[in-house]
């Protein structure tokens, strides 16, 4: 995520002619530590190219408005400081005694209904899937939605329940900004202008399914 941002804020002060900022990314281990070599060090390539700093095993311990203080000591006056530290659910379903999983997600099973009180559905970032762990990504937000859907109806309506597939592996592509993207998708990992593109036209064209039309 701050691959993305980092990216897109320089493409920002690039279009519009600005001074152009020192953008810098602390990362507490690795950059991209989630992600493959192959495809931190294609992210690396774009945005170092364009002179942003990525500092590894830089820990943040403060942030203030005007400065980050990293755990080592070291101080760097700020602008606008972006928070991309990842994502985690709501403490509000451990909070109210609900069955969680180990990231604090509320515990569904294969219907997404948690796995305590029936009458409970959920779905997207703030669930634990019980069958698999899933990213916190929309494409499994998007997938679930018809399967909540229906299984909501039919929990009023005392019919049967539809098991949640999360389907094949999903198509993972960063948008770097400047019209750069790296994709992976199974084995395949490369950057460029194509795997923006890709990205550009797949969004796009879910995006325009929920247009208003105005006339
Ligand atoms: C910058 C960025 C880029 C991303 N790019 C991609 C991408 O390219 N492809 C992809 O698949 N995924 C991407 N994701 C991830 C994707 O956005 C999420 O996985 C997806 O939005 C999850 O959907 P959701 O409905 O579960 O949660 P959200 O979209 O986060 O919606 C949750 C909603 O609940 C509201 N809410 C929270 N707490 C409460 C409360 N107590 N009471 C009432 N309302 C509350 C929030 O305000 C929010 O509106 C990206 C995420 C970010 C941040």
């Amino acid at each position: 995520m701050s691959a993305e941002i980092a990216g897109n804020v320089w493409q920002l002060a690039k279009n519009n002619g600005v001074h152009m900022p020192v953008i810098r990314i602390f990362c507490a281990t690795r950059f991209m530590g989630r992600f493959s070599s192959a495809i931190s060090r294609r992210v690396k390539t774009v945005l170092e190219k364009r002179k942003v700093d990525i500092l590894e095993n830089s820990r943040v311990q403060k942030v203030t408005d005007t400065e980050i203080a990293l755990v080592s000591g070291e101080t760097y006056d700020t602008d606008f400081t972006f928070m991309a530290a990842g994502v985690k659910p709501s403490p509000i379903f451990a909070e109210s005694g609900l069955p969680v999983g180990p990231d604090k997600g509320l515990l569904v099973n294969q219907y997404l209904q948690s796995v305590a009180y029936p009458q409970i559905f959920g779905g997207g970032d703030c669930i634990y899937f019980q069958n698999q762990p899933l990213d916190k990504v929309g494409v499994y937000a998007v997938r679930q939605n018809p399967v909540l859907l229906h299984n909501l109806m039919a929990a009023m309506e005392e019919k049967a329940l539809m098991p949640f597939d999360p389907g094949p592996q999903y198509l993972l592509v960063f948008n770097l900004g400047g019209g750069k993207g790296v994709l992976k998708k199974k084995n395949i990992v490369f950057g460029g202008r194509l795997a923006f593109t890709i990205k550009h036209y797949i969004d796009t064209k879910f995006m325009k399914k929920f247009q208003a039309i105005e006339k």
